[in-house]
């Protein structure tokens, strides 16, 4: 049996694993994130050491996020709350504290893609659209067994494809990105849109039976996803649509809704799926293990 080491390093923590080529993850630790790119690259070092101890791996695999230029293992242009990240060359920082491994660095969302694809909802499938709800709508493409990651490394940006021309603002600089309305940070401000008020996410879902305001951005998120998932299916035609991410949790509030109005949406109707993802938490320390794993099988 073969192990790499994955990383992942989110928002608020830098998380890793040891991981078989089973996709098993066998150890884990994690180390809370810091607005400091030098003190994160130290964070990543250490989980290194602390999950290699004396054991035989072959590499190592780094998720983050942002654009990822995965040739040369360097973090191209990102947003968020890690904006020192832009610039810093992670594989060159940390294969010169580990000469004898492998490294490979890979863009978060596509690392979660990698995992699905693997051993979880796409295991099988040649080709997807992966979309990850979270605070905003990260996604992955997959066509003929290999990431799609564009001429500079920033494709598969489905969140910031546009949904309403000259909508709601976002951080991107462009108006109306989808993930300005499908996503957590959307549903809050549709609730604020119809009612005024701020609600968290978990509040808006869970008031849904009693709320006529929730009830109402409830269906508009479902609305636009259906809308959304119509725009990737004629865009790519892949063979199947995975969806992940925190806000699939409330799955069972939008979910079957979403699937009837992206029937009565989509021009034609076929046989591909459109199904929940299997690995929500550790999809990342998996995928990014994978970079190394399923290359020296
Ligand atoms: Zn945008």
């Amino acid at each position: 049996m073969k192990y790499a080491i994955g990383i992942d390093l989110g928002g608020t923590s830098v998380k890793g694993g040891l991981v078989n080529s089973q996709g098993e993850i066998i150890e884990q630790k994690s180390i809370p994130t810091i607005s400091d790119s030098q003190e994160n690259l130290k964070a990543i070092n250490s989980l290194i050491t602390d999950l290699r101890k004396d054991r035989e791996i072959v590499g190592v695999g780094i998720g983050s996020p942002g654009s990822i230029d995965s040739e040369n293992g360097k973090v191209l242009t990102i947003g968020g709350n890690l904006k020192d990240w832009t610039g810093i060359e992670i594989k060159e920082y940390v294969y010169k504290n580990h000469l004898d491994l492998e490294i490979k660095v890979e863009n978060d969302a596509n690392c979660a893609g990698l995992c699905e694809m693997w051993i979880g909802s796409g295991k099988g499938y040649k080709s997807a659209v992966g979309i990850t709800l979270g605070t905003g709508l990260g996604g992955f493409l997959f066509l003929k067994n290999d990431l799609i990651r564009g001429d500079k490394y920033r494709g598969s940006e489905l969140g910031h494809t546009i949904l309403y021309p000259n909508g709601r603002q976002c951080n991107c600089g462009q108006m109306g990105c989808t993930e300005r309305y499908v996503g957590g940070t959307g549903l809050e401000e549709t609730y604020f849109e119809v009612s005024g008020i701020h609600k968290s996410g978990e509040e808006i879902i869970s008031s849904v039976a009693s709320d006529e305001n929730a009830k109402k951005t409830i269906d508009r998120f479902t609305d636009d996803l259906a809308t959304s998932l119509v725009t990737f299916k004629n865009f790519f035609d892949p063979a199947i649509i995975i969806i992940g991410g925190g806000v699939i949790n409330s799955s069972h509030v939008w979910w079957d809704k979403m699937i009837t109005k992206y029937q009565e949406k989509i021009n034609s109707i076929d046989e591909m799926p459109i199904v929940k993802a299997k690995y929500l938490n550790s999809s990342g320390i998996i995928g990014a293990a994978s970079l190394i794993l399923n290359k020296n099988e």
